[in-house]
């Protein structure tokens, strides 16, 4: 089993707080801003690999 350590951090939309995702872009996965608590969703931009938080209220 590989265990892959790419964790990375993406801005939280609400408090611009770096919150940790783990490194499988492929899913799209609800996670929680330890800071504002704001229910958030990974998810990619259209053409490119970058990826962004969404609100997920
Ligand atoms: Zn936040």
């Amino acid at each position: 089993m590989v265990l892959k350590d790419a964790a990375q951090y993406l801005t939280c939309p609400m408090c611009d707080t770096d919150v940790p995702i783990s490194g499988d872009e492929r899913v799209v996965e609800e996670i929680f801003c330890p800071y504002c608590q704001t229910p958030l969703k990974t998810r990619k931009k259209k053409g490119t690999e970058e990826l962004y938080l969404e609100e997920d209220f």
